[in-house]
């Protein structure tokens, strides 16, 4: 029986866990849960999955769910912050982490996840992105293993040999291709992106997601975050992660062999597939997922990615290509960018302009260690704010 955390629990990943799990009750049990704000739907999902421990941001949302929880005779733990969302990812309890906050938040969870040599399954991007070289570096030090949930990551491991994650060369790998739907602006054209709403942005035409990434989907800050990933998790540098638009979102991602083989991964646009995988990688579980009909498909569509659309795409890849704390400070300045346009205090197109804003006015550094990426988000979210207020 496998002991599961999850830390974020109410969002969109953290559901799709939750649903998966609950098709599996002879192999999985809740550890933990973890939600910011959303008490009651913390409370329900303890009500469900009865965990030993749920974690909250505050000690008012602790207050508030410990009531909740015992009015209906539940003795699940309640603990709040940061610490208590490292410990229940260290536990000795608990087998696999489910790393499914979004943004820096999920950071130093992850981490101590990674440290206590658990199995990590990876949603929370950022962390990744933030701190790749000190992620990979941990996860290495106390032999944890780490499965990907982003479906183009998960997808690109399933189209590599087993074991071989990390040693493309190895193994023959000439590329990997991240597909990108596009999203809700793929065909909008270019001098009306101004004036799109966060409701128009965060409609994505395939997938059902947290607004955040959402946000980021119609960007495509997303790709660019997934190409960083990509690079650290897989160990490729950036001329050898390519993107491809793939509007249906039928296949995940692809890997190029240096013998002209190209292998895909398939299925509908439904997170519960890569979810059941890594959860029981090297075996198959059923996810709740139907499978595809290739014959009402009919056909795929491929295009290029227009940089000029998507400018975020480009901030990534130069991010990656300038190395150090530069993608931590991209990463920053966009989830501060992101945030103002769903507050609805900056416009659409000012998201690319204040990240590139951000990025020039603060030069990245060395990462040596998570204190100095801390440090780095900070003061670029700080120039991201006074961009916006100044
Ligand atoms: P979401 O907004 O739906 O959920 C986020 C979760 O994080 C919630 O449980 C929330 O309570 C928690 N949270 C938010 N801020 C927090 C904070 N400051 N401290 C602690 N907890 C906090 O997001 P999501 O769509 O589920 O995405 C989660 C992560 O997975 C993101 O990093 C995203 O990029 C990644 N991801 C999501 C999808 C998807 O289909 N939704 C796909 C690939 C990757
Ligand atoms: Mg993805």
């Amino acid at each position: 029986m496998q002991q599961i955390t999850i830390l974020g629990s109410t969002g969109s990943i953290g559901v799709s866990t939750l649903d998966v799990l609950a098709r599996h009750p002879d192999r999985y049990t809740v550890y933990a849960l973890s939600a910011h704000q959303r008490v009651e739907e913390l409370a329900q999902q303890c009500l469900r999955h009865a965990p030993k421990v749920a974690v909250v941001g505050t000690a008012e949302a602790a207050r508030a769910l410990e009531a909740l929880l015992r009015a209906q005779g539940l003795q699940t733990q309640v603990e709040y912050g940061e610490a208590a969302l490292c410990a229940v990812a260290s536990a000795s309890e608990c087998d696999t982490v489910m790393a499914a906050i979004v943004g820096a938040a999920g950071l130093a969870p992850t981490l101590a996840a990674a440290r206590a040599g658990k199995k990590v399954l990876l949603a929370n991007k950022e962390a990744l992105v933030m701190s790749g070289p000190l992620l990979m570096q941990a996860l290495e030090e106390s032999g944890a293993m780490l499965m990907p949930i982003d479906s183009e990551h998960n997808a690109i491991f399933q189209c590599m040999p087993s074991g071989h994650a990390r040693m493309p060369d190895h193994c023959g790998i000439e590329k990997i291709l991240l597909t990108a739907s596009g999203g809700p602006f793929l065909y909008r054209a270019v001098e009306t992106l101004e004036q799109v709403t966060p409701a128009e942005a965060v409609a994505h035409p395939n997938w059902s997601m947290g607004r955040k990434i959402s946000v980021d989907s119609a960007t495509m800050m997303n790709k660019g975050l997934e190409v960083i990933e990509a690079h650290w998790l897989f160990n490729l540098p950036a001329e050898r992660i390519e993107v491809v638009i793939h509007p249906q979102s039928v296949i995940h991602s692809m890997v190029s062999y240096i013998d002209g083989s190209m292998l895909a991964q398939l299925g509908n646009p439904d997170m519960r597939t890569p979810i059941a995988h890594a959860l029981a990688y090297p075996e198959r579980i059923a996810s709740g997922v139907a499978g595809i009909d290739l014959a009402t498909i009919g056909k795929l569509v491929f295009e290029r990615p227009d940089l000029v659309r998507f400018p975020c795409l480009k901030l990534a890849y130069d991010a990656l290509n300038a190395g150090g704390s530069a993608p931590a400070i991209l990463n920053a300045a966009n989830e501060i960018a992101v945030q103002a346009f769903l507050d609805g205090r900056i416009g659409f197109r000012m998201i690319d302009r204040l990240i590139a804003r951000v990025m020039d006015a603060q030069p990245g550094s060395a990462i040596t260690d998570i204190d100095a990426v801390f440090e780095q988000d900070r003061r670029a979210r700080e120039l991201a704010l006074s961009f916006i207020e100044p």
